[in-house]
């Protein structure tokens, strides 16, 4: 059964090994993430090895995402746990220090970063514990600032520290994710999704290191901050693509705000056809657990009818206990779903070029014929892209001559990066993606299908032929075919 929805999984030490990933990718994994946040350059190529080991195993494409980790401010080391309740008072140095107790309802830290306490003044927020502490900023000393915790709960050593709704206004690319991306660049990921982005100029300023080292990625923003929220048309225009990053994003606006926000930078994704991935906690519970909640499953179903392209999964497949059982579940929520899928959204956007409306005609066309699939061919990726924002029933077979190309066009909706052609000749590579389709039964000659291109292949953005391919023009292309 056919899954238009990609499946982006994170690798960690449940999942690594060549037999489970490619377990994974049999199951219908489409993108693996290496999450930068945790472990060294070596561990990494480990994992990559394996990966494109599992493919060659698998004879599947998939891509891989490499997640740079961003300014993610955390607590420093603490000499023992803090049990934190309502009304107690917490310090935060500028100098780095050992946390402790250092009266009854008194304790002091300090932060990884903490030029981002001069940004704070007194009535700001911090969370604390990803989230899960409130404390107000009571007073800012020379040396510290004194805030008073508004809830009970545990803090320990390095746990993620937030400051919903203040501009961090530093660097979004540490000096350790300059030294990542350029290890990515070094090793050829297809995609780098980039934390914490406050605006358009983040990434502009990830596009200009990508480029300084010779790489070609597609760039994703991370949207997990107000200011990201804000600012989503300017990002869009500069990336090529989005997650709704919900973990932090939920702690850094009102997290009854996620689902409405999820909904607005899906349909502005889907609009200007760049992929959407929908990330965080969506089958958390498989993380120990052998069933999903019924809210989790309702979570991943939704996100597809929102129009996400890709839904991801963290812990549940970096750590958790069963990697394979996790993506199955994910992909019988997708398939069933897709069962009242709203196919064919010609009405929802508008022509910002011509190849818009030359894709639409396509998909169209398809649908009158009630052809198979859509066979186009592809030098850049972005007609393919275009095909996908409608949404067609039938799948988008992509053909190309880059496999780096093939790759990144794992994340996007309902497209299937299936032939590989040597030539950049139309009707010669025709000829190939037809035999290579008959022998390898994705072709059926009694079927009909629509093929796209541009002639001649390499200008960009030049969908400027449509055919259709029956019974005949399969024989006739097909000529060489001896099943
Ligand atoms: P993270 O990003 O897992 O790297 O924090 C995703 C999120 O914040 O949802
Ligand atoms: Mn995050």
């Amino acid at each position: 059964m056919i899954k238009r929805t990609k499946i982006l999984a994170t690798v960690g030490p449940s999942s690594e090994s060549v037999e489970i990933l490619s377990a994974m990718i049999r199951a219908g994994v489409n993108v693996f993430r290496l999450n930068f946040s945790h472990g060294t350059h070596d561990y990494h190529l480990g994992v990559l090895n394996n990966i494109r080991r599992a493919m060659e195993v698998t004879g599947q494409i998939v891509g891989i995402l490499q997640d740079i980790s961003g300014p993610k401010i955390r607590i420093g080391m603490l000499k023992e746990e803090f049990a934190l309740q309502i009304g107690d008072r917490i310090d935060f140095y500028k100098e780095e220090i050992e946390g402790a107790q250092i009266d009854t309802h008194h304790y002091a830290t300090s932060l990884n970063r903490s030029e981002i306490l001069e940004k704070l003044s007194i009535g700001d927020t911090i969370t604390l514990h990803d989230g899960a502490i409130r404390a107000r900023i009571v007073e800012c000393e020379a040396k510290y600032l004194q805030a008073i915790i508004e809830n009970n709960g545990n803090l320990s050593s390095k746990q993620g520290v937030n400051f919903p709704n203040t501009p961090l206004g530093i660097e979004v690319l540490t000096p350790k994710d300059k030294k990542d991306m350029e290890w990515g660049v070094a090793n050829a990921v297809d995609f780098m999704a980039i934390s914490f982005v406050q605006s358009a100029a983040d990434m502009i300023q990830a596009r200009e290191i990508i480029i300084a080292h010779g790489g070609r990625v597609e760039l994703i923003a991370k949207i997990e901050k107000f200011d990201a929220v804000e600012d989503i048309d300017a990002i869009l225009a500069h990336c090529d693509g989005i997650m709704v990053a919900r973990g932090d994003l939920g702690i850094e606006v009102p997290f009854h705000e996620v689902p409405m926000i999820q909904k607005m930078l899906i349909r502005k994704a889907n609009e200007v056809s760049k992929p959407v991935i929908t990330a965080t906690q969506m089958l958390l519970s498989m993380t120990e657990n052998e069933t999903a909640t019924r809210a989790e499953i309702s979570d991943v179903a939704n996100a597809v009818l929102d129009g996400t392209d890709a839904v991801m999964l963290s812990e549940e497949s970096a750590v958790g206990h069963n990697p394979v059982l996790v993506v199955e579940t994910m992909v019988k929520t997708i398939q069933s779903i897709e069962k009242i899928y709203p196919f064919d959204k010609f009405s929802e956007f508008k022509h910002y070029d011509k190849m818009d409306i030359v894709n639409e005609s396509a998909v169209r066309l398809g649908d009158a014929l009630h052809v198979q699939a859509i066979i186009a061919m592809t030098t850049s990726g972005q007609s393919v892209k275009k095909l996908s924002r409608y949404r067609p029933e039938m799948t988008i077979y992509a053909a190309t001559h880059n496999e780096r190309i093939a790759r990144t066009l794992t994340l996007v909706w309902g497209v299937a990066p299936t032939f590989l052609t040597t030539t950049r000749n139309v009707d010669e590579a025709l000829e190939e993606i037809i035999e290579q389709g008959l022998t390898n039964a994705i072709i059926d000659k009694s079927h009909t299908y629509i093929f796209t291109a541009g002639d001649p292949v390499g200008i960009h953005g030049a969908t400027n032929l449509i055919r259709i391919l029956g019974e005949n023009e399969l024989k006739f292309f097909g000529k060489n075919q001896k099943v």
